[in-house]
This record gives C-alpha cells, sequence and structure tokens, in this order.
C-alpha cells in the first residue's frame, strides 16, 4: 500500500517556503497530494485554479507530487484519498497554537489521520504568503521568497 500525505492550506499564493516542505515530505511519503481548501481564505488574491496552477508549476520537476483541490473537511478529504497523514509547516512558535488546536481538532473528527509537522529550513520560516502580498503591493522585489512567475502573478494581479 501506497504512504501518501495531504499537504492542505490556502497556498495563496505558493512561496518558497511551501517548497521546501513539500521536498522534504516527498522524501518520506510515496506521494504528497498538495491540496487547496476552499473558502478558507475569505479575501484571496488568487482564486483556487489560479492557486492550483501556479502550485503544479511550481512543483513540476518534484517527483511524486500532486495538486488538488478540496471542499470540506480535511480528514475526509484525507479518507477520500486512502491517505493517513496530514503535513502541516510549522514556521515559529506563533504557529504552533492554531496548529495544535487544528491537529486535535482532526484527531476528534478521525482517529485514523495523523498531522506530522514539518519545519522548512530556517531561512524560510519567517516566510508567509500574506507578508508577500503585503510587501508586493509596497513594491518590493520578491526574489528569494516566490519563483519569478509566482512574482510576475502577483504583480499583475496588484497592478
Ligand atoms: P493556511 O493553511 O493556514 O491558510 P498556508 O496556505 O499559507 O496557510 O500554508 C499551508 C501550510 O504551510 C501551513 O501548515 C503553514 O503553516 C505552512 N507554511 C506556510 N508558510 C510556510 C513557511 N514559510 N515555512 C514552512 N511552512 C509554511
Amino acid at each position: 500500500m501506497k504512504n501518501i500525505a495531504i499537504y492542505p492550506g490556502s497556498f495563496d499564493p505558493i512561496t518558497y517556503g511551501h517548497l521546501d516542505i513539500i521536498k522534504r515530505a516527498v522524501k518520506i511519503f510515496d506521494k504528497v497530494i498538495v491540496a487547496v481548501a476552499h473558502n478558507s481564505e475569505k479575501d484571496p488574491l488568487f482564486d483556487v485554479s489560479e492557486r492550483v496552477a501556479l502550485l503544479k508549476k511550481a512543483t513540476r520537476n518534484i517527483k511524486g507530487v500532486e495538486v488538488d483541490d478540496f471542499h470540506g473537511l480535511v480528514v475526509d478529504y484525507v479518507k477520500g484519498k486512502k491517505a493517513r497523514v496530514v503535513i502541516r509547516g510549522l514556521r515559529m512558535i506563533s504557529d504552533f497554537e492554531f496548529e495544535f488546536q487544528m491537529a486535535l481538532t482532526n484527531r476528534k473528527l478521525s482517529e485514523d489521520v495523523e498531522t506530522i509537522f514539518m519545519m522548512p529550513s530556517e531561512s524560510y520560516s519567517y516566510l508567509s504568503s500574506k507578508l508577500i502580498k503585503e510587501a508586493a503591493g509596497l513594491g518590493a522585489d520578491l526574489k528569494g521568497f516566490v519563483p519569478g512567475f509566482v512574482e510576475k502573478a502577483i504583480k499583475s494581479k496588484l497592478r
């Protein structure tokens, strides 16, 4: 049986922090499904299909990655994919409280699904999609934060 992990999130848009986690995860699991959640962001910059397209492009050379989107509960999506693991990235202590709550809530919803936390390289541990969007709005150069085509996509949205 294949060991499949689901990496759910908003990915609005993908950053080098997300990519770092994906690259670490494919070393451990046979398949990693990066799953963009519908309705998780109130006011997203990119719609779900745009986020999926950016993720697909960013991960096209990484073996063992699939990109998808989903509605509803993460645990239901995980079971539907015959997976048992949810991957989440932990940047700083400030992520911990929310992630802890969510992992335990998901465990209550399904004992069969385990959440595994992974830490990115310290060079990405401060990166967030939200901050990048704000910085882009103020004219920042996003090199080092997101791939070039993502920077272009952000800037054309903000134009
Ligand atoms: P959310 O799912 O909370 O809306 P994101 O879509 O931004 O957040 O991120 C999805 C997952 O990736 C979350 O577990 C988040 O903590 C993690 N993540 C986001 N940015 C980074 C980063 N720079 N390094 C490591 N993990 C990250």
